[in-house]
């Protein structure tokens, strides 16, 4: 696909190429009542100079939107900091940005990556949140037949003055049968399993979904359940499902919108044209049906 066509599909479900354009884009969502939390995108490295510059990256990034009151906080893909060259480089960067974001009192979200990564980014949050318990949380992905045993296994750091922060997903990337979940009702039916038992044992949760029976499923068990507002958002990707966002966000639930922005604007459209190939041919049809 042309890079200029990918663009024309980017340009709803990224903040831009620059620092400015991510800050303008948050502080819009921040103004209708919505947190953020910001993703630099460019995720493929091969050298640890490259990871050095993607945490300097995101120093001046939680430097600026902090300095400028961006109700948000960051997401880090560890592999940016170089997980898949030498797990310990990645680890000392990871923990700089946590302490930095710390300081400024904002939070690091760590994004999972594909079935590789799992092991590694888990035991990297248990380094950190044992150092920095309010300023850490993991993404967990229902797809992964592992996650309900990983969610138990994580409850022994689960701590009733910081309890432990997880946004929950479906999960992204392509794995095999023999460790994820393939049917859309099965990775639904553990998914709400999975926030349940995040409810019941006080962790806090980020449901992040556009799924409008997951949300409604989930509303269901904030009211079953009595969760206090303190205890949950609901998240979403920047550009999809305004609608449903609203109608969340009317209903006086926290919302927070996952922003990206950063050169790396091609992989990131072109791995969401994947998941949702439909959306190119609405706009290639937008391309040409005007008014
Ligand atoms: C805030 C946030 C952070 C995430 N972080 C991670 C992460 O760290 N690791 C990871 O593996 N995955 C992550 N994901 C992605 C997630 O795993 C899913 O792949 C993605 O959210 C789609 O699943 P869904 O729950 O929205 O359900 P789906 O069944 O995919 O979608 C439900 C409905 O939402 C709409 N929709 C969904 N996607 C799109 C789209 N791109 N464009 C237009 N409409 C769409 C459609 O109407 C669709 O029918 C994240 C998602 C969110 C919202």
């Amino acid at each position: 696909m042309p890079k200029k066509l990918v663009w024309v599909f980017s340009k709803r479900y990224i903040a831009g190429e620059t620092m400015e354009e991510g800050l303008l884009a948050s502080k819009l969502l921040n103004e209708k009542g919505i947190e953020v939390t910001v993703d630099i995108l460019g995720e493929f490295i091969t050298t640890l100079a490259e990871a050095e510059k993607n945490r300097d990256e995101y120093l001046e990034v939680i430097e600026r939107f902090t300095a400028d009151n961006v109700k948000g906080n960051f997401s880090i893909k560890p592999t940016m900091f170089g997980l898949l060259i030498d797990k310990e480089v990645c680890y000392t960067h990871l923990r700089e940005v946590v302490k930095f974001a710390a300081e400024k009192d904002s939070f690091i979200r760590i994004d999972m990556e594909d079935s590789q990564c799992v092991d590694m980014e888990i035991d990297i949050f248990r380094r950190l949140r044992t150092e920095f318990p309010k300023h850490v949380g993991l993404v967990l992905q229902a797809y992964l037949r592992r996650t309900e045993s990983d969610i138990i296994a994580l409850n022994d750091i689960n701590n009733k003055n910081y309890p432990i922060s997880f946004r929950l997903c479906k999960g992204i990337y392509v794995e095999p049968e023999h460790l994820a979940f393939k049917g859309y009702d099965e990775v639904r039916e553990h998914y709400l399993t999975d926030l349940k038992y995040m409810f019941e044992n006080k962790m806090y949760a980020g449901i992040a979904t556009h799924d409008k029976y997951l949300v409604e499923e989930a509303l269901k068990l904030i009211e079953e359940m009595n969760i206090p507002k303190n205890m949950y958002e609901f998240q979403m990707l920047y550009g999809v499902t305004p609608e449903l966002r609203q109608s969340i966000v009317d209903g006086g639930h926290k919302m927070r919108v996952y922003v990206p922005f950063g050169q790396q604007w091609f992989n990131y459209s072109t791995r969401r044209l994947k998941e949702n190939p439909k959306m190119a041919q609405h706009i290639i049809k937008a391309l040409f049906i005007r008014g």
